[in-house]
Formats: structure tokens, C-alpha cells, sequence
């Protein structure tokens, strides 16, 4: 076998493995398991957040506003607790309760 064919099917082999592969990682990205290491956001954690919107004091709050209203939130996680689409809540879940002063309404 010249050198040529065996790289080509060393090549095709790792390709085949490569696509076999990525669904798999697809399902691990989406369990919830994938969020499972994210804190759960604090009061007070960026631009005036609560975990629960009826605590707010803050003058652009306007009773019933919360995080599952949101145009930022991106879905229930577990119990609760979500992820915001927002840069300041990256690396955190917010509650479904919560509130914080970037908060736009769902038309
Ligand atoms: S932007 Fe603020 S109000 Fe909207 S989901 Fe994120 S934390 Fe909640």
C-alpha cells in the first residue's frame, strides 16, 4: 500500500469518527447536567437584580415583571432557575422570579 492511500484512509477513518462523534456531543450540550455547574445569580449580582421581582425597589420596575417575561430569558433550566441570554448574567442562572433593570417585555 503506498503512503498516499494509507494517510488518505488514516484521514477518512478519523473523519468518520469526527461525524459519529458530534451528535453525541450535541446531546451532552443540551442535558441539563451542561448548566449544572452554574451558580445561581445573587441579589445584587449586575444591574440591580433580584431573585424576586416583588422586591425590587427600583424605579423602572413595574409590578409583574419577571425573568420567564423577559425577551432576555432563555428557559427554565430546573427548578426554577434559568439561563439569561444577557452578557452580565452569562455565567449564572437567574430565577424565573427575578428582575433587573434591563428587563424587556415579551410582545
Ligand atoms: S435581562 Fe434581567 S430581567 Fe431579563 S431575564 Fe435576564 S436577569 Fe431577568
Amino acid at each position: 500500500m503506498s503512503e498516499i492511500n494509507k494517510s488518505r484512509r488514516v484521514f477518512l477513518r478519523a473523519a468518520a469518527m469526527g461525524v459519529v462523534a458530534v451528535p453525541f456531543a450535541k446531546v451532552a450540550l443540551h442535558t441539563p447536567m451542561a448548566h449544572a455547574s452554574l451558580p445561581q445569580a445573587a441579589d445584587g449580582h449586575a444591574l440591580d437584580y433580584v431573585n424576586n421581582g416583588a422586591d425590587s425597589s427600583h424605579a423602572r420596575y413595574q409590578a409583574g415583571q419577571k425573568c420567564d417575561g423577559c425577551v432576555f430569558w432563555a428557559g427554565e433550566e430546573a427548578d426554577g432557575w434559568g439561563k439569561c441570554r444577557h452578557p452580565s448574567f452569562a455565567n449564572v442562572l437567574v430565577n424565573a422570579e427575578g428582575w433587573c433593570s434591563v428587563f424587556v417585555p415579551r410582545s
